[in-house]
């Protein structure tokens, strides 16, 4: 695999090129015209608002979107006949601005810088360090070490190299990857677009699925650990159990298990990339110990057991259920799904669906037109989504404003559709909580179809204990199952766990934290200098437009910033202070009680025992890239 390949030249004759364009994403192919042509009144007035809810190529009319291949044809036989020396402008910051502003629907001026470094080209970089580490006495001894080499350790690592800097990734598996390494489960992909859930530096313009499988992502992070030389830097099998923080040392001691015993190492900066959802959550059921057949988490998908004519339990229908069931009922005799909160679900017709050979064709021929369909799969989220309360609507458990009842209603309406048949079902399956306060899935038909199979049956009383030969419910049923599949998501209020971190003082993070994670910018926690989280408390996007490798980015150009400052200053500590960490959270959770999952009642992994949420961003995703492009030094204790 090849990342930020340039764009192709090409000879394709006019039928080829017509074909192509037939499966263009028309906002995305308008909004390239208007940009390469520097004509924006090609984009049609009164359209292009990119809402929460997504609309089929934004909702153009069949005339407008044939005008508009019409014009992508002339665009692209100019450019064909120009052959390599067409010209392909950046565009200028007004240019981006009414662009972007058609594309959502509002004045857009807040997004120009950060479209700036979006709409380039793909071998184009301009989020990369624009310094390097000198190679001086002063900087001898100096190492960042790197936790894990998930996604977001990854990024951090290239970003260190492309800066100089050493580092070294310790990772306890045996491949990078992270989440996507572990879960494996059956119908396992991305739900959020492949172009998104992808790096801003390493684009590729060929994903074969708009909403990628497990094994095309994850052979996408390997590729990406290859390309920029990152595999020579991981230590795999090697988990660090602990980091103590040495004030006089100005570092952090760790202890790293290895197969050869416990190895003391030192970082002068300590990166945490471990991840939020990689350590299972088994639901705390009676008799879960006595279950006498095959049982295992999704996470810990075992390919020893076969499924096909057995009946087949599962627990759980949030993301990870949604994937799964549909697979499993293919191959199970009978299925039991158990449900608990049944999820709202968006509708995604792309989603499981190949991305047609022209608009991978233009992704890599047509510039611009990758950067353009990137952002409007972006744009969602830059803004926020429409789970903000308005206290004068007043909000219910049915919706927290207008916004939030409109987008209720397209969803109820998208579910009842599917349901007109199963009257039974509908009762069953319909959400009584405001939408977002819970994560959203994806729908593509395969979930009702499957729970309307006559060999599945979805149970939505409460499981009241686990048996030797199946699972008991409330109104005293038994529920006989052969296997029994754990779809119960993870502990992800348990950041850095199972790690001992110590710092300053012998303070410990976990007392600290007292199972109500904080850090200022999701990163930095005060009395425990040179630490970065990432994907650390408070960077779980809901907005669903931005991406957790999108919240990476922003806080591993942050930590390069830190690391920076510290070399420019010739200092080696940087601490967060208290009262900045403080005030910061304190507007965290203003925005979430705010929110719909910090209005509602429903139960989530959104919001932890303390009714806190640890987990979220409130904000918007352009807020986060904003307060994350650089470290304010008067943020930070500095010596
Ligand atoms: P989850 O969203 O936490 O869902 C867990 C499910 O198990 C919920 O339906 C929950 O019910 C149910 N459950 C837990 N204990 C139960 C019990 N005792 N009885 C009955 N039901 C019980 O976990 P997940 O599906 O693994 O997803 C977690 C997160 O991982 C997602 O929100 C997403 O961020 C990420 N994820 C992403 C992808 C992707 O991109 N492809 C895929 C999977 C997961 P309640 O709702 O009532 O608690």
């Amino acid at each position: 695999m090849t990342f930020n390949v340039p764009v192709q030249p090409f000879d394709a004759d006019d039928d080829t090129l017509r074909a192509h364009l037939r499966d263009a994403d028309c906002p995305a192919l308008l909004m390239t015209l208007a940009h390469i042509t520097g004509d924006p009144s090609v984009l049609p007035e009164g359209t292009g608002a990119h809402g929460w809810l997504h609309r089929t190529n934004g909702g153009l009319s069949a005339e407008q979107q044939a005008a508009a291949r019409a014009q992508g044809l002339h665009l692209l036989q100019r450019l064909r006949d120009a052959g390599p020396s067409a010209p392909t402008p950046q565009p200028d910051p007004e240019l981006l601005r009414r662009i972007t502003s058609w594309a959502m629907g509002a004045d857009a001026t807040d997004l120009v810088p950060l479209l700036s470094e979006e709409i380039v080209l793909a071998e184009r970089d301009p989020r990369a360090p624009r310094w390097r580490m000198a190679q001086s006495p002063a900087n001898e001894g100096f190492r960042v070490v790197i936790i894990g080499a998930g996604p977001s350790g990854l990024l951090a690592a290239l970003r260190l190299a492309q800066a100089g800097v050493p580092f070294v990734v310790y990772e306890k598996n045996h491949e990078v990857g992270g989440t996507w390494l572990e879960n494996r489960y059956p119908g396992c992909r991305v739900d959020v677009p492949s172009v998104l859930y992808s790096f801003s530096c390493a684009t590729k313009p060929d994903w074969s699925e708009y909403f990628c499988r497990q094994d095309e992502l994850l052979g996408y992070f390997q590729a990406f650990a290859k390309e920029f030389g990152l595999y020579e830097h991981i230590r795999f099998h090697s988990e660090v159990t602990s980091a103590r923080w040495d004030e006089q040392g100005a570092c952090w001691r760790l202890a790293v298990r290895t197969a050869e015993g416990t190895l003391e190492q030192r970082a002068s900066v300590l990166v945490s990339a471990v991840g939020q959802l990689n350590r299972p959550r088994l639901p705390d059921l009676p008799g879960r110990e006595r279950f006498t057949g095959p049982s295992f988490h999704t996470a810990r998908w075992d390919d020893s057991v076969q499924l096909a004519g057995k009946r087949v339990a599962v627990i759980g229908t949030g993301a990870s259920a949604f994937q799964l069931v549909p697979e499993v009922a293919k191959e199970a005799r009978e299925l039991l799904v158990f449900q608990r909160t049944p999820p709202w679900m968006r509708p995604s017709p792309g989603y499981g669906a190949a991305v047609p050979a022209g608009a991978r064709w233009l992704s890599a021929h047509l510039p611009y037109y990758a950067a353009w369909y990137r952002f409007a799969q972006l744009a969602p989220g830059l803004h926020g989504a429409p789970w903000t309360v308005d206290r004068g609507y007043p909000p219910t458990e049915r919706a927290v404003s207008a916004a939030n009842e409109e987008t209720r209603a397209v969803l109820t309406e998208a579910i009842q559709a599917q349901l007109a048949d199963a009257p039974e079902l509908l009762t069953q399956v319909m959400p009584r909580y405001p939408v977002g306060s819970k994560r959203v899935v994806r729908d593509n038909g395969a979930w009702f179809s499957t729970l309307k199979r006559d060999d599945v049956l979805l149970v939505t009383d409460g499981i009241e204990e686990i048996t030797p030969q199946g699972l008991r419910t409330a109104d005293g049923r038994h529920h006989e199952a052969d296997v029994l599949i754990y779809a119960t998501g993870f502990q992800a209020e348990r950041f850095l766990a199972p790690m001992t971190v110590t710092g300053r003082d012998g303070i410990d993070l976990h007392t600290t934290w007292d199972g109500d994670a904080r850090a200022y910018l999701g990163m930095t926690v005060p009395g425990f200098p040179n630490l970065f989280c990432l994907y650390g408390p408070n960077t779980n996007l809901v907005g669903q437009g931005g991406s957790v490798l999108y919240f990476s980015e922003c806080a591993v150009r942050y930590l390069l910033d830190a690391v920076r400052l510290l070399h420019r200053r010739g200092m080696r500590r940087l601490d967060v202070r208290q009262d900045v960490h403080d005030r910061y959270n304190a507007r965290i959770d203003r925005a979430t009680a705010e929110r719909a999952w910090g209005w509602t009642s429903v139960r989530t992994w959104y919001v932890n025992d303390k009714g806190r949420s640890p987990q979220n961003w409130p904000f918007s995703a352009l807020e986060y890239w904003d307060a994350t492009r650089a470290v304010d030094p008067d943020d930070y204790e500095i010596s």
